[in-house]
């Protein structure tokens, strides 16, 4: 039978522990007694473990062995925050489809409440990405960055290959600029950032901004997606160049 993932707060070299609301759910909920086998989650390494201590606030474990890890596709999404709840699915989704991390940005076409809420609501965010980590079995929790304006996240020093999704390009899809990045690239796996715009699209100053900082257009084909429909689809074109 598969054994449940937990993703610990705190570590050493020989226990780990998990607090808080999977405690709870751990004690409460699934009734876990010192025995139970679990696989967690500690540093970047998932271990097959044994509760030592349950109580609604803490579990320990012993860790027990070490087992294989699937590392994180080398992919952090550039999100222009919309409307919460359809933002939100796509944090759940681009979480089991492997991103490495999410930055979310305030574009001009933004909403100004969705803007003044964004800081409080990123804790809700942090927490629906570990929970999907735990969900699809992942060793690891995609960072989630504080909310920032977009120029800054387009003007800021990066390594990576950097693209944005724009619904008018015509000539370059994101397969190909994907194959371009793995071809030039030394490694096999180059570190992307793609950026998606919110649901009115970027600002044509924005358009100029990425144009200006080396970020190229790519395209997903002839459709206007919905932005959460774009970040999951461009999950799954990463996926299928680089796994
Ligand atoms: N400007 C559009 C409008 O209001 O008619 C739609 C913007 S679309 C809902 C939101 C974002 O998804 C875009 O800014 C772009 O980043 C991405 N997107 C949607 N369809 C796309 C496509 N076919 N190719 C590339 N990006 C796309």
């Amino acid at each position: 039978m598969t054994r449940r993932r937990w993703i610990a707060e705190h570590w050493d070299e020989a226990t780990a522990t998990i607090i808080g609301a999977q405690a709870e759910h751990m004690a409460r909920v699934l009734r876990a007694q010192p025995g139970t086998e679990a696989d967690v989650v500690a540093g970047g390494h998932v271990f097959h473990a044994q509760v030592v201590a349950v109580s609604p606030k803490e579990v320990r474990f012993n860790l027990v062995a070490e087992l294989e890890a699937d590392p994180a596709l080398p992919v952090t999404l550039v999100l222009a925050i919309y409307k919460f709840d359809h933002m939100e699915w796509a944090l759940e989704k681009a979480t089991e489809l492997g991103v490495a991390g999410i930055a979310p940005v305030i574009a001009k076409r933004t909403e100004k409440y969705l803007a003044l809420a964004a800081d409080k609501r990123a804790e809700r965010w942090r927490r629906i990405v570990h929970e999907s980590a735990q969900q699809s079995r992942r060793s690891d929790v995609p960072i989630l960055y504080d909310p920032a304006p977009l120029s800054a996240r387009v003007r800021a020093a990066s390594a990576a290959t950097r693209i944005v999704l724009a619904e008018q390009e015509r000539t370059t899809t994101l397969r190909n600029a994907l194959d371009e990045a793995i071809a030039a690239s030394e490694s096999e796996m180059p570190s992307l950032e793609i950026a998606i715009g919110p649901e009115g699209g970027w600002a044509p100053e924005e358009e100029a901004l990425f144009d200006a900082n080396g970020w190229r257009a790519t395209s997903l084909g002839p459709r206007i997606l919905r932005a959460e429909t774009a970040a999951i689809a461009a999950m799954a074109v990463v996926a299928s160049c680089l796994e």
